[in-house]
């Protein structure tokens, strides 16, 4: 068996993905939870460790809470901090998305540096990265950082979070210091692996059970769930990844683009995803009644850019077709029931 590797939010999208790219490379896993009773919540990991003949324990851990993270981490030499709030309707209470994000990183990056821990990869995102107020043909890298001051709370979580990783990192004596690397994935679709979406698999739902009639002028930069946990384990591997943070992004992909591709796929199974497109005013109106809308009303009509070369070169990293990532969200959407013909 391999290194074990220390995985936060087990029950999560991104960290069910990441914890079936180790066990598929003969890593042992520990994930953290925070409902350890829940078995239906990760029986799917639990399938995938059985059939791969892997080493899977779960064991309890809140981001929001001291108590457990030694433990957690105790015999780790590799951790893989990916849980975090994403919620799919903003909380009321900002320190309720803020708190888990920033505090529960340093309460995880404090019991890797305790325990001695080798290498961390945290999970951050684009929304650390373009929230810069730089013009919107300019193309993001990982030298841009979000402006905490400009960002809606979701990415003020992000960049906030990311930024402590970095400066708690910095702030460790050179021989308590473990290596860190910080992944920034873009929209991340793909199959999901049980019958819950999540926030970013959401909008492909609506499209596909036509929740949403018509197709608002609305930019994606896409990336597979297959290919972030790919590059989370190289990550964890490369020689030249501690130090770096990596934008993970596939391309900039308009809403009613991805309505056709699901139509072409799906239109023979009784589906039929909208390629009409909905005028501003009438989102604006709509908006006022879901929250959801309301989140993505600022980015209508704007298209950003980013680069992933340094994934791509340093890593070796290669996603996709990202029309085969929309194909598959759907085809799991139907196949776990999400979605009904
Ligand atoms: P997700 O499916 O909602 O998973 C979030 C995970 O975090 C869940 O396991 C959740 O546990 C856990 N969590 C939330 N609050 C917690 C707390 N207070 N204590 C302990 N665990 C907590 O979301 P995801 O898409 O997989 O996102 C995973 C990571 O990827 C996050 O860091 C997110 O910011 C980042 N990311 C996601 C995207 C995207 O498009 N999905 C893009 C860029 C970056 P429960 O199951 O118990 O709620």
């Amino acid at each position: 068996m391999g290194e074990r590797v220390l995985v936060t939010g087990a029950t999560g999208y991104v960290a069910g993905h990441c914890i079936e790219e180790l066990l598929r490379h003969g890593y042992a896993v520990r994930g953290t939870v925070r409902r350890p009773g829940d078995t239906a919540a990760v029986a799917h990991l639990r399938a995938i460790a059985d059939e791969v003949g892997g080493e899977l324990e779960l064991v309890e851990a809140h981001l929001d809470r001291d108590e457990g993270w030694d433990a957690a981490v105790e015999g780790c030499p590799l951790v893989m901090h990916v849980a975090s709030p994403l919620p799919i309707e903003n909380p009321t209470d900002e320190e309720a998305l803020l708190g888990p994000a920033r505090e529960g990183t340093l309460r995880v990056l404090r019991a890797a540096a305790r325990g001695g821990v080798r290498r961390v990869v945290q999970t951050s995102s684009v929304a650390a990265v373009h929230y810069s107020g730089t013009p919107e043909d300019h193309v993001c890298t990982e030298a841009d950082w979000s402006d905490p001051a400009l960002t809606p709370l979701y990415p003020k979580s992000k960049t906030l979070a990311e930024r402590a990783a970095w400066d708690f990192h910095a702030s460790l004596p050179e021989a308590e210091r473990f290596e860190l690397v910080v992944m920034n994935p873009a929209l991340v679709i793909g199959p999901v692996q049980r019958d819950r979406t999540n926030a970013s698999v959401e909008p492909i739902r609506r499209l596909l059970s036509r929740a949403m009639p018509a197709v608002p002028a609305l930019s994606w930069n896409l990336v597979d769930v297959r290919d972030v946990a790919v590059a989370h384990r190289l990550g964890l591997e490369s020689d030249v990844a501690p130090g770096s943070r990596y934008i993970l992004s596939n391309g900039s992909w308009w809403f009613r683009d991805v309505s056709r591709v699901l139509a072409e796929a799906f239109r023979g199974e009784g589906l039929r995803p909208p390629t009409r497109h909905l005028p501003y005013p009438v989102l604006w109106l709509a908006s006022r009644f879901d929250p959801v809308l309301r989140r993505i009303l600022p980015d209508i009509g704007r298209q950003r850019i980013y680069s992933s070369d340094k994934a791509r070169t340093e890593l070796g990293w290669e996603p996709r077709d990202p029309r085969q990532s929309i194909v598959d969200t759907g085809r799991s959407l139907l196949d776990h029931g999400i979605v009904t013909p």
